[in-house]
This record gives structure tokens, sequence and C-alpha cells, in this order.
């Protein structure tokens, strides 16, 4: 182990620094948080959230948001659609258009549920409001596919660790928009952990405000490394490539899509169960026969659909491997 207050952990970060900036898509700096996504996404509400909160809500993880925001003691009101439909950028741009918010809370890839949201959409609406800022979770879309945070106009980008980046669980990483900055400035009661000037002025320097888990830094140094040999272009393929190979085994199935046409995530599937087939029986006979897990539908969906994940190492080899697992199985 090395301490985080010497060379050798300002060595690290420093090292790492310009991989991660590239994979933000920018030129803010990038902070490491030892802990878990939430703590950050409920960073992003205590750091900007005056007015108001709108949080586009999708699925478990963004409707968790709403009330995440209400116990930080701050105004939010929902955008809600139905599990398995997108967040539409008109939507958000009527709701922005009655001054009622300052922030909004958004997910890329909502987990649950397989959607993919469409960035380029709902972030084209954002110059017609500059006292609005947009809070982006990419915890499983993140260097799976290409996103620019800068060009997007996105104020807080943030990602965990054991999502689309295959690292073990309890780390995350944001970046923060100069006017995310300033807004910060002006809101009391950030507290300490998550204060994010504190990142910024501590980052300056190559250090984190309090004991980062260095252990996780190693491991992402390591990925780092793996993707940038790989190739963002070639990685980005690969998910694409991977992500084929479960949609045409969710048609050749006899299945259906939990989530819209048009919207739905690279990086993993959720699969409705159309057929009828005891999903938790069928995960658990997977598990038992072929050492292999997927997971039976998340909350209120648990039973009526599964999810098959294409993110992080999966490569089409493993996918393969596990789509022909499903049909032994089936
Ligand atoms: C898993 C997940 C989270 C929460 O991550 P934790 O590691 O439990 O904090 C947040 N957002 C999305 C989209 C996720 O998939």
């Amino acid at each position: 182990m090395i301490g985080h207050r010497g060379e050798d952990f300002k060595n690290l970060y420093r090292t790492i620094h310009p991989k991660l900036q590239t994979l933000f898509g920018t030129n803010q700096p990038v902070f490491l948080s030892t802990s878990s996504a939430w703590g950050v996404m409920e960073a992003s509400i205590r750091n900007l959230v005056d007015r108001g909160v709108l949080c586009c809500m999708c699925g478990a993880f963004s409707d968790k948001w709403l009330d995440v925001a209400k116990r930080c003691g701050k105004h939010a009101e929902p955008l809600q659609v139905d599990w398995g439909k997108h967040i539409d950028h008109k939507d958000v741009d009527r709701q922005l258009a009655s001054g009622k918010f300052d922030t909004v809370t958004l997910i890329h890839s909502e987990t649950s549920t397989g959607v993919m949201n469409s960035l380029e959409e709902i972030c084209s609406i954002l110059p017609k409001y500059p006292e609005v800022a947009v809070i982006v979770d990419t915890v499983s879309s993140f260097s799976a596919v290409k996103i620019d945070m800068d060009a997007l106009g996105i104020d807080v980008m943030l990602t965990g660790a054991q999502k689309a980046l295959a690292l073990p669980p309890g780390f995350s990483l944001f970046s923060v928009s100069e006017k995310a900055f300033a807004r910060a400035e002006k809101i009391p009661n950030r507290g300490f952990y998550f204060d994010f000037l504190e990142f910024r002025k501590e980052q300056a320097q190559w250090m984190t405000p309090s004991t980062p888990s260095i252990a996780h830094i190693h491991a992402l140094q390591s990925k780092l490394d793996e993707i940038f040999e790989e190739g963002l272009e070639a990685r980005f393929d690969r998910h694409t490539r991977t992500n084929a190979l479960v949609h045409d085994w969710v048609r050749r199935a006899g299945f259906d899509f939990f989530a819209e046409e048009g919207f739905r995530s690279k990086t993993l599937t959720s699969v409705k169960n159309n057929k009828g087939i005891d999903v938790l029986e069928f995960a658990r006979k997977l598990r038992q026969k072929h050492r292999l897990v997927i997971d039976p539908g998340y909350g209120k969906i648990r039973g009526q659909t599964f999810r098959l994940s294409n993110m992080g190492d999966e490569t089409e080899e493993t996918v393969s491997h596990l789509l022909a697992c499903l049909d032994d199985i089936l």
C-alpha cells in the first residue's frame, strides 16, 4: 500500500487523469470518490439544487433519485414515464419552461429497464436554459458508448466502478462543469465528504479530500491500460457486436424486449417474459448447471423480465457461451 498524501499517490492520480478525461470527453477535472455511485448522485443534489430539481424517471434507479432529493431537503418534482419507455426531450423542455427548476437528474442507461435515453436529444434543449444544471448518471454506459460531457453540456457526469467498468464495487468517478462549480459556491450545507469544492481544491494537488480507496485506484489504472490498449473505438464496437448477439437471441428464442424500440441500451438487455416461463427457476438452473448468473428482473418487474448484460469485459465468446447455456436451460 502507498500513502495517500505522498508523491506515489500524486503520481498515480496524475498518470490516470488524462485517460479519465478522454473517457469523460472533458477538459474538466475528474474526481475519485470512495463511495458507490449513489454517494455522488446524492452529492450532486446537495451541491447543485437551490430552487428545485426535475427528476427524469423511467425505472428503479432514476425513480429513486426523487426520493433522495427530497430526503436532502430539496424541492423535487417527477417527470415520470412508464417503465420501458424513454424520457422524451419535449417533455423535459416543457417542464423546464415553467422556470421552477435549476437542476435536472437523468440516467443515461436505466439499468433496471434496459432503456437508453438519448443524451443528444435531451442535451440539445439545454442551451435554452442557461440557469439549469444537468446531472447525468452513466453508471451502466460509461466507456461502452461514446459520451462527450463537454460537447453535450453536461454539468455533472458520474459513473460507478462495478457496472460498465467491471471493477469491484464501492468506488465511483465524476466530473463537474465550471457552471456547476459556480453554483456549488452559492449553495449552503454541502457537507464535507462530498463537497465538490473540496474535491476541486484537492485534485489541483493530485489528492482527494479524505483517504481514498487506493486499491480501487490501482485497479482503475490497470483497467484504463486495458481500455486504451484495446482502443476506444474497438471497445465501443465490441459492445455493439455483443449487444447485437443478445438481441438476435431474444428474437430467436421468441421473447420480446422490455425497452421500447429505438431506446434499447447497448450494454444490457431487459428481456420481457412474454413466454411466461418461471424466470426464477430459469436463473436458478442456469446457476446450478452452468455456473452463470443472470438477474431475474429488478424490483416490480422481477419474474416478468430478466436481464442479460454485455457490459465491461464481456466478449463475443463469453456472450455466445451465455446464450448457448440459456438455450440449454430453456
Ligand atoms: C447500479 C446503479 C446505480 C447505483 O449504484 P450503487 O453502486 O448501488 O451506488 C445507479 N445508477 C445506475 C444506472 C445503476 O445501474
